[in-house]
């Protein structure tokens, strides 16, 4: 990207010329201030951008700065609006030939700020696109002017304190249970063994006591990594394939037990949360080798489909299925369908669930008891 605002000289431009071109860089920055815009230009052909200085002082972008088009996407645009907004560039690049506008709010130093983009394609002679024109303008003012959307400002602020406060309580509350839980279960451990000889219905009571409280340790366990999704995670490009490959390789023991049959069919590359996007299919995965039918091989299925503005991907087993009543309760956090299952916890799906709403997405499942479940999730392109 370059900055317009400087002018080489050149032989061929008289010194009278060179002073005219200066004047009126002068006049246009001094029109942008004015107006309160900033202008660029895009050349589809070489992929490079142009920023007036008003772009630079809009963004509070030091005026060394260079970006290409995808750079200046995944900076200057929300991460929800940045496949949209790659797509409005790149279709009229190719085949525009009208003024077209993009709103976007996007956070600076803090602040959230409400941009209208607008762009024009200019043509050579023979009718070709050679650039998109355009102009930015921050109309935050504009917007928080109507008192309805001020209002629905405060609604959201609220709302998202309110989860901030009830995610803090979660994590604190089960860190601190935590700790009653080991006392349970060391006085549960000392007092057999204090005990001499104790008869089988004291051993069996304190087994029974030493199990129900390791299971309440596991789920405290995972009500703090509930709460901690999406926490201190940063939004990279991931590639689907090789989380999988990981995921399995952690797997391993399990796999090996259940003698499963895993195929993967080509997976994206995504942009999203990597430690989330690991544990969704981690969970998914186990839950394909947990619920699997007795006697039968388990054949399990990953496989992903790519639209304009999603991933979908589909983890299919050919286990013990789940009846359709009980699709919308399996997702609620401590919901367990099969509780003789020791290592189950019953918050391995809420957790799918928070996380693929992380990524703007939603996850839903087919299923026919006994004949085995397909879970399909989608995540928003970024
Ligand atoms: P957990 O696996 O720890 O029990 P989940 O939240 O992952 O917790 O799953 C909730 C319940 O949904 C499980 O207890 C099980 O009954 C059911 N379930 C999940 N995945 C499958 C599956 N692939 N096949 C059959 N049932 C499943």
């Amino acid at each position: 990207m370059n900055n317009c605002s400087t002018i080489q000289p050149q032989a061929n431009v008289s010194s009278c010329e060179l002073e005219q071109m200066k004047s009126k860089i002068r006049m246009f920055q001094q029109a942008e201030e004015l107006a309160g815009i900033g202008s660029w230009e895009y050349m589809p052909a070489t992929d490079e951008l142009t920023w007036s200085d008003g772009m630079y002082t809009m963004l509070n972008v030091p005026k060394c700065q260079r970006f290409d088009l995808e750079a200046c996407t995944a900076n200057f645009v929300a991460s929800d609006q940045q496949g949209d907004f790659l797509q409005k560039i790149k279709e009229n690049a190719k085949n525009g030939d009208k003024e077209f506008t993009f709103h976007y709010e996007l956070e600076i130093d803090g602040d959230f700020k409400w941009f209208e983009l607008k762009g024009k394609p200019t043509k050579n002679k023979k009718g070709e696109i050679v650039s998109i024109l355009g102009t930015l303008q921050d109309r935050t003012e504009a917007l928080y002017n109507s008192k309805e959307l001020k209002r629905l400002k405060a609604a959201i602020a609220q709302v998202k304190q309110k989860n901030r406060q009830l995610e803090e309580f979660t994590y604190i509350a089960s860190h601190d249970l935590q700790e009653p839980i080991n006392i349970i279960q060391n006085m549960a451990g000392n007092i057999l063994k204090m005990m001499e000889s104790p008869d089988m219905r004291t051993q069996k009571s304190i087994q029974y006591l030493l199990g129900a409280s390791e299971h309440m340790k596991r789920q405290v366990r995972s009500l703090m990594d509930y709460a901690k999704i999406g926490k201190d995670s940063k939004l990279t490009t991931i590639d689907c394939q090789q989380i999988v490959n990981d995921v399995l390789s952690k797997l391993q023991q399990e796999t090996k037990t259940a003698n499963a049959n895993i195929s993967i069919v080509q997976l994206p590359i995504i942009k999203g949360y990597p430690k989330e996007i690991s544990l969704l299919f981690q969970n998914l995965i186990s839950n394909a080798l947990k619920f699997r039918k007795p006697n039968k091989i388990p054949q399990i299925k990953i496989s992903a489909k790519t639209s304009k503005k999603y991933h979908t991907f589909q983890v299919t087993d050919n286990g013990i299925g789940i009846e359709e009543k009980y699709f919308k309760k399996i997702f609620k956090i401590f919901q367990r369908l099969n509780s003789e299952k020791k290592e189950s916890t019953g918050i391995g799906l809420a957790h799918c669930r928070k996380i693929v709403e992380l990524h703007q997405g939603k996850i839903w499942l087919e299923s026919e008891l006994g004949k085995g479940s397909t879970f399909f999730f989608t995540i928003k392109k970024m």
